[in-house]
């Protein structure tokens, strides 16, 4: 491809983009296609000759439309989000365009410098201790995803217990280090409450070390309490087991609970060997918000802290921003240098080389899309941004709170996810019917609250369990939203989320008015 057929090529792809954008509402967000559909359309050998751009440029509408999940989509209210944005893609081509792995300084000065800066920038306004910040003894790390930034910190945490150990024991011959380091790692568990997201106990996997999950609190939305915490370090260490690592939330993924900070706080200074990383993977980008300051501040609690700008924070996939308070803790236990990688600067110890805080070695220059953001918005721009679905959130629960009849709210808007439950036969809506049968008032709105709880009576929750999950198909099989289901405590529920940037108020209406019309049909049919 020439200079000039490249520019032909870009400016018709950005249009087409562009046109897909803005008339993206009108796809069904997930595809109707079988598995397998792609193998049937493309030939079974590579070319043996080069193609034309055009011909390959006709195939992405022909080819990859009908398997393409749109995410991006106002109708897409699954998992969380994950932001596209113009500026973020417009970064992404430069970074391609300039591609340079850069693992050491040298190998891209600005790839290292643009990513410390724009990391203290969002650090500051995401409100975290400067501690955190890189003038202090922190700083921050783009990675490629909230999993990878946990088992980056779990290896950190179980390096840095191991080493302390033997500094303990004095042990400081190589090989005797060794071995007792071995001994002491065949001891070690790694802890995240049951509602952590499942990258804990795969981070724990792969570092080689025990997991063990926390009963969550069920009266405090699924919360992490300090109670547990203890209880399950108690229990663990009358086993002679080491626990050495903790995640603590802000915002799990089934129901965007927060940890309770200060009753873990009060725990974890009995076990100041325990490295505490607190996942904020989707709600962390709330914390823009002056509302959230107090969560921020009290992260100084934690070693480490992960937000994924690219989930709700107008940043394509991937930009995950890890922060530490101690890189030290990370480059002690993830800096090797053979003489190839060498170089003056490194020598000198005057530059950061980012690849002793990560697992890979080379990266991408990912601090650039960060840097399009944060000018693009500002931090009022954010704000906004994240406003705005939080009241999408709460329109949603008081739409559903105004047909307590058909539906429960499992867990209220908490960074505009809420979860629901759809009520039983005989639940709520038999109540009503009861009630303005005999004349009395029907019970009032807090304990319809409580219509599916998990102490709830067996029968009624096997029928609302029923009920929901008979709803949720209907909606999945209509393709028209894209909603995700979950089971918590052995509820089945239902997350609505909506969070992306084409996310509109009619679309919330739209999504409710079909879980009503589902829900009648369901329930009339029981
Ligand atoms: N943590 C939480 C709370 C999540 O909800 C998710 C994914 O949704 C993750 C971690 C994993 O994110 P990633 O895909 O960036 O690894």
């Amino acid at each position: 491809m020439t200079g000039q057929q490249f520019q032909d090529a870009a400016i018709s792809t950005v249009n087409e983009i562009e046109r897909y954008y803005s008339t993206l509402s009108e796809r069904s967000v997930v595809p109707s296609i079988s598995p397998g559909y792609l193998q049937k359309l493309l030939p079974s050998e590579a070319p043996q000759q080069g193609e034309q751009w055009d011909a390959i440029a006709q195939d992405i509408e022909s080819k990859i439309m009908p398997g393409v999940t749109h995410w991006q989509s106002p109708k897409y209210m699954a998992f969380f989000p994950a932001n596209s944005t113009y500026p973020s893609i417009l970064a992404e081509m430069w970074s391609a365009a300039l591609t340079a792995p850069a693992f050491n300084w040298i190998c891209s000065p600005v790839v290292t410098e643009l990513e410390t800066v724009v990391l203290d920038w969002l650090a500051k306004v995401l409100g975290l201790p400067d501690a955190f910040l890189s003038t202090a003894q922190g700083g921050g790390v783009i990675q490629g995803s909230a999993s990878e930034a946990v088992v980056t910190v779990m290896v950190a945490a179980r390096e840095r217990f191991v080493t302390r150990q033997l500094e303990r024991e004095n042990i400081t011959d190589p090989e005797e280090a060794e071995d007792r380091a071995c001994e002491i790692r065949s001891k070690l568990v790694a802890l995240g409450s049951e509602q952590a997201h499942s990258s804990t106990k795969k981070a724990a996997i792969i570092a080689g070390t025990r997991y063990r999950g926390i009963t969550a609190s069920r009266t405090d939305d699924y919360a992490l309490t300090g109670q547990n915490l203890r209880q399950k370090l108690e229990e663990l260490t009358a086993k002679g087991l080491q626990p050495y690592y903790l995640t603590v939330s802000i915002g799990t993924t089934n129901t965007c609970a927060v940890d309770d900070f200060a009753s873990i706080a009060a725990v974890a200074k009995d076990y100041p060997d325990i490295w505490i990383h607190c996942d904020a993977a989707y709600a962390g980008a709330a914390l823009v918000l002056p509302g959230n300051r107090h969560l921020a501040q009290q992260m100084s609690l934690v070693d480490s802290f992960d937000m994924n700008m690219h989930k709700w924070l107008l940043a394509n996939f991937d930009a995950s921003a890890l922060f530490v308070q101690s890189r030290a803790d990370l480059t002690r236990a993830l800096s090797i240098t053979p003489a190839y990688l060498r170089n003056q600067f490194t020598d000198a110890g005057l530059v950061t080389d980012y690849r002793d805080w990560q697992i890979p070695l080379g990266r991408r220059f990912r601090a650039l899309k960060i840097w399009f953001v944060l000018r693009t918005w500002g931090v009022e721009g954010l704000q906004a941004h994240i406003r705005h679905h939080v009241r999408l959130g709460e329109l949603f629960a008081e739409l559903v709170r105004s047909r307590s009849d058909l539906f429960s709210i499992f867990t209220p808007p908490a960074f505009a996810l809420t979860v629901i439950t759809v009520n039983a036969r005989k639940g709520r809506r038999a109540d009503l019917e009861d009630a303005a049968q005999n004349g009395e008032d029907p019970r009032p709105y807090e304990e319809s609250q409580k219509v599916v709880h998990p102490q709830a009576d067996e029968k009624e929750l096997e029928a609302a369990n029923k009920a929901t999950e008979a709803v949720y198909k209907i909606i999945d099989e209509r393709k028209e939203f894209f909603l995700t289901s979950t089971v918590i405590g052995g509820v089945f529920a239902i997350r609505v989320v909506s969070a992306n940037p084409l996310a509109e108020e009619k679309y919330v209406r739209q999504v409710f008015e079909e879980l009503v019309e589902a829900a009648e049909k369901v329930l009339t049919a029981a």
